[in-house]
This record gives structure tokens, C-alpha cells and sequence, in this order.
């Protein structure tokens, strides 16, 4: 499978073209394995094996402006069906990494809220605590009232802890957020 990790951007401007290369987005024959497997493909602008070819075709603006790259959940579906090997996941990432490196407005503002509200909770306690998460996503959102069902019968479950638990090694956690970002 092509390396794309080795192509994310880090200090210098991504290079398009070159993540075609790398990615081998020539060896698509458009099977659309990638996208019968896509479990979020019903809400995207564009399906996986779409996205592969407009990478070909250049289209870098139109796919930093879409909200494919934000829906993508990063299971890898696609990647382990492609029969070409092609790391469809790895291009979504490179795709969402340089969506916010080149300030690209993202297309599911609710995503990035989540994403930021997850990889935060993450960062303090070394795993997620749902309640503070979900707190911080919904004064992000202004969506105050959405799932309050939904949140009552988790709680009365036992399913959300009101009291955070940090691991024991947080600071080691923590220290992965300090390398390069996207
Ligand atoms: S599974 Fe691979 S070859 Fe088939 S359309 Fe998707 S990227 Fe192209
Ligand atoms: S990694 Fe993204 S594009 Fe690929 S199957 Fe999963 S959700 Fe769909």
C-alpha cells in the first residue's frame, strides 16, 4: 500500500501533484469497491472512488471544499478493498490535513467541532470523558438541546460518567500532541 503518511504536510506548502503519485491514483480503474464499502458514502459530496478521481484530474480545490473529506470516519474500509492497493483513507487524511493548513472554511463545521472536542478531552485526561466532551462540542455548536434524550438515557444507564478518570501516564498522551500539527 502507497505511503501516504510520508507526504503529510509539515512545515512546507503540500504538494498536489505529488500526492497523486504517491498514492498511485493512475492504477484506478474506478471498480468502486472503495465506495460499496464506505459505511458514511450516502453523505458525501463525492464517493470514495470519486475523490480518487478527481485527485487525478487535479481537482484539489473542490475537494478541500468538500464535506467528503470531513465525513470520512478513517475506518480503512476502503483502503483493505481496493484491489489496486490504493490508501483511499490516507488520501481523505492528506486531504483534511491540508483542508486546515491552507484555511479552507470546513464543509461540516459540526465535524471539526466534534474532532476538536474528542482530541481535547484526549489531551486532558488521556481518554476521553464523554460528558465534559460533550459539553465542550455543544457550547461550540449552540446546539444545546439536541440528544438531551438520548444523553438522559445514557446517563440513567450508567454509560456517562460525571466525574472525569485520567490514566495514570497522561503527560505521555498529552506529549503527542506536541509534535508537528497538520
Ligand atoms: S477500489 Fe481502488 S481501484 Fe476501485 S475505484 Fe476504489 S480506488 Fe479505484
Ligand atoms: S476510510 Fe473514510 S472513505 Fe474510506 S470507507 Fe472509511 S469512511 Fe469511507
Amino acid at each position: 500500500m502507497s505511503d501516504i503518511s510520508s507526504i503529510l504536510p509539515s512545515g512546507s506548502p503540500p504538494d498536489f501533484s505529488s500526492l497523486a503519485e504517491i498514492a498511485n491514483v493512475q492504477d484506478c480503474f474506478q471498480c468502486q469497491k472503495c465506495s460499496a464499502g464506505c459505511p458514511v458514502a450516502f453523505a458525501m459530496d463525492y464517493k470514495p472512488n470519486q475523490v480518487i478521481q478527481m485527485v487525478s484530474l487535479g481537482m484539489k480545490d473542490r475537494l478541500l471544499a468538500c464535506n467528503t473529506i470531513w465525513i470520512c470516519a478513517s475506518c480503512y474500509t476502503c483502503s483493505t478493498r481496493c484491489p489496486n492497493e490504493i490508501d483511499i483513507a490516507g488520501v481523505m487524511d492528506w486531504l483534511r490535513r491540508t483542508a486546515l493548513k491552507e484555511n479552507v472554511p470546513v464543509a461540516e463545521k459540526g465535524v471539526s467541532f466534534f474532532h476538536a472536542a474528542f482530541l481535547d478531552s484526549v489531551r486532558t485526561h488521556g481518554r476521553v470523558h464523554e460528558l465534559s466532551m460533550m459539553a465542550h462540542y455543544k457550547m461550540k455548536t449552540r446546539r444545546y438541546f439536541d440528544d438531551m434524550k438520548l444523553g438522559w438515557r445514557m446517563f440513567t444507564r450508567g454509560k456517562l460518567r460525571i466525574f472525569p478518570s485520567n490514566i495514570k501516564r497522561k503527560k505521555e498522551v498529552a506529549g503527542l500532541f506536541t509534535g508537528p500539527g497538520p
